[in-house]
């Protein structure tokens, strides 16, 4: 079978949105491109950060199964909100031989966006909130606006499917393996006995939909974390409210600094995913292919490796590989580890 994230990703340079080459996005970076948003877009502002900062939704598509999706609630995680405006640039396109990807999903689905939920952490470049709040660590309590506004869309908008999107650190490995995970993904359990409800099978059957393409162009890039239970995260809350949510977390790719192929590949996942969900190309497959998915090892990767290299101390001389992390550096058997560049 075609991968048709391979279509997507493919076709890309025809929708990179302009200014976003950079990974240090702020709000004052994206407000340019809210505005010149295409009637097909029906922009709203939905709440404001503790800091006062517009929280921006945007609309699309007039279908009976309702997608919200949000992005960088960590407020140093911008990949996908970069990846989103890509996104929106394929779906106002009138290019024809994409079209029936467009088509199904403007059609079948209500979409409801939230980039940068966090825009004061983005303003700072760090993960909290203006109160100091890992808003993913906010879904019970509601102590920070821009947790509540997610917990009010839960609400207001009954989403049928979640995206969860995220940037974890680039060291993590998929697995015990070389290969960074490029992505990593997630159906969050929605309670401590690890339950797979109807709305979680879902969830997990989508990630194994992606990752099935996903192997055919990023093969052995693609990881899954574990089922530990966070019940303050909001992964958890919606998938105990019954809305099948799926976290997609971008992490390191080769000689990447700025995520850029990463973006490009994200796009591809973002248009697969709302495509694979109105046309529900991905209910066939087997929650158990879920567990398929090596989980995330982390410091897996290192920024550079020098393999079996001699080392000399004093008089004597030996054979090690040795791996730079940082300001950190390790000796010894690097075998299963990997270098980033
Ligand atoms: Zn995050």
């Amino acid at each position: 079978m075609v991968s048709e994230i391979k279509l997507f990703v493919d076709a890309y340079s025809q929708y990179q949105a302009s200014g976003l080459d950079k990974k240090k996005i702020k709000q004052t970076d994206i407000l340019s491109l809210i505005k010149g948003l295409p009637p097909l877009f029906r922009v709203e502002e939905i709440g404001q950060s503790f800091e006062g900062r517009t929280l921006f939704g945007i609309r699309a598509g007039h279908g009976g199964v309702r997608v919200l999706a949000w992005s960088q609630m960590h407020g140093d995680e911008s990949t996908a909100t970069r990846s989103l405006f890509d996104a929106f640039r394929f779906l106002a396109a009138d290019e024809a031989a994409l079209s029936p990807y467009r088509d199904a999903i403007l059609s079948k689905l209500s979409l409801l966006f939230v980039p940068m939920v966090n825009p004061d952490g983005a303003e700072r470049w760090q993960r909290e909130n203006a109160q100091g709040i890992d808003v993913n660590r906010d879904a019970r309590r509601g102590a920070t606006p821009e947790g509540r506004l997610l917990q009010t869309l839960c609400r207001t908008f009954a989403p049928h499917f979640a995206l969860n999107l995220h940037d974890q650190n680039s060291y993590y490995s998929a697995g015990v393996s070389r290969h960074p995970a490029t992505f990593s993904f997630q159906a969050a359990p929605p309670d401590n006995a690890d339950t797979v409800t109807p709305t979680r099978a879902q969830a997990m059957k989508l990630i194994v939909h992606i990752n099935r393409q996903l192997q055919q162009i990023l093969p052995q890039h693609v990881g899954r974390w574990n089922n530990d239970y966070e019940p303050r995260a909001f992964g958890e809350w919606f998938q105990a409210q019954q809305v099948a949510t799926m976290l997609i977390e971008s992490g390191g790719y080769p000689c990447d600094e700025e995520r850029l192929a990463v973006r490009r590949f994200h796009f591809g996942i973002i248009i697969e995913t709302l495509y694979a969900i109105a046309a529900e190309t991905y209910a066939n497959r087997s929650v158990e292919d879920y567990y398929e998915l090596p989980l995330n090892r982390e410091n897996g990767m290192f920024d550079r490796i020098e393999r079996h290299t001699e080392i000399r101390i004093g008089e004597r001389a030996f054979i090690s590989d040795v791996g730079f992390r940082g300001g950190e550096k390790v000796t010894g058997d690097l075998d299963d580890y990997g270098a980033l560049c």
